[in-house]
């Protein structure tokens, strides 16, 4: 520690991501990447992007992307908000929307680690809500809420790290029963089998919907995150942005971004691809003994009832296959494998093989 750390600085915990190795040394199974490139529409567009008008600022309000995803999801402008990953619209939203005189927050135990991350950057006091014996979220507590106490709810849908995903119908009963909580339903891993609540947002005040490019769009690169909801939401979201940095997606990220939303055929194609092999791998890993929880994302969540987690990490590590483990009760013997290519998942299921009858023998 040095002396002109502010105490501020000295207690930050801040998040960590998953390892990311050098290039070609381990098969990437642990940050919920796409093991497929982006869209050569979009390296072509970026590339362009490259080639001239870099020495001007960008759209301070990417308004070019915001135009061309508000339409794909039939919403108008002033409804999205284009941020530098996700994980700055979330820093946003939390200070933003989340900063209430004392009141509080509501998360699941298990979700996504930057929440609890941001809530203490921003000083927010927060409980969390422990998931159903099938990790499952559920909503019964959220529901019981004193919106007297907590002025938001935030969950990731798919839940991460669990895969598992709440129905449309379930979080529209939560938003219809707290009309004065804001609850923000965080969908980085939506276009992998479950229903995006936007459908919701005309009706809503008090819905706010994350997304990413990260996942689905093989951009995590480029760093592009959005929020949708009604417009005042999205006024705050932009006041706190435009009082913090006014242009934070540079000239190359929305010029990707534009026609990475614009090729659905790609877009298509990969994510059929990634479910596919999650399928493929599933079954296959289920024939291996391991529980594997019902994934509605690019990853699964498994843990094997007679083999070590740790052991089986550090196993896969030596075959080069990198997953990840979270050693936090009640998930410690679980790991969280991000569905790579098909030979990737055909790779993994080999080594799991191995693993398996070494370790029961
Ligand atoms: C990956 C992920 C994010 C972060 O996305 P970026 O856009 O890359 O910042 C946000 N939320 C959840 C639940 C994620 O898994």
């Amino acid at each position: 520690m040095n002396q002109f750390w502010s105490d501020f600085v000295k207690e930050l915990k801040p998040y960590v991501p998953g390892e990311q190795p050098k290039e070609g040394e381990f098969v990437k199974l642990n940050s919920n990447e796409s093991p497929y490139p982006p869209s050569p529409k979009a390296v072509a567009a970026m590339d362009k992007a490259l080639a001239k008008g870099l020495e001007l600022y960008p759209e301070a309000e990417a308004t070019p992307v915001r135009e061309t995803v508000a339409k794909y999801y039939g919403l108008t402008p002033d409804q999205v908000f284009v941020g530098n990953g996700s994980d700055e619209s979330l820093a946003h939203l939390f200070n933003g929307l989340f900063r209430h005189n004392g009141k509080k927050i509501l998360f699941p135990t298990i979700t996504y680690s930057f929440y609890p991350v941001y809530a203490k950057l921003y000083s927010i006091p927060y409980t969390e809500v422990p998931l159903a014996d099938d990790f499952s979220i559920d909503i019964t507590p959220y529901l019981a809420a004193s919106p007297d106490e907590v002025c938001g709810i935030i969950f990731a849908n798919p839940n991460a790290p669990t895969s598992i995903a709440l129905s449309l119908e379930t979080i529209e009963r939560l938003l219809k029963e707290q009309p004065n909580i804001l609850v923000v339903v965080d969908e980085a891993y939506v276009d992998f089998g479950t229903q995006t609540a936007i459908s919701l947002i005309q009706r809503y005040p008090n819905l706010m919907v994350i997304q990413t490019l990260s996942k689905s769009r093989s951009l995590a690169g480029i760093r592009v995150g959005f929020a949708f909801a009604q417009a005042e939401l999205i006024q705050a979201l932009t006041r706190v942005k435009n009082s913090f940095n006014s242009y934070p997606i540079d000239r190359v990220a929305q010029a990707g971004a534009i026609a990475a939303f614009e090729d659905e055929e790609y877009f298509n194609k990969t994510r059929h691809m990634i479910m596919a092999s999650r399928e493929y791998l599933i079954k296959e890993v289920r024939g291996l003994g391991f529980n594997v929880l019902p994934s509605a994302a690019n990853f699964i969540f498994m843990s094997h009832p007679k083999l070590d987690a740790t052991k089986i990490a550090s196993e896969l590590r030596e075959r080069k296959l990198l997953v990840r483990h979270f050693k936090q009760v009640p998930i410690d013997q679980f790991l969280r494998v991000t569905i790579g290519t098909q030979e990737n998942c055909e790779n993994l299921v080999k080594a799991l093989s191995e693993i398996v009858s070494k370790g029961i023998i």
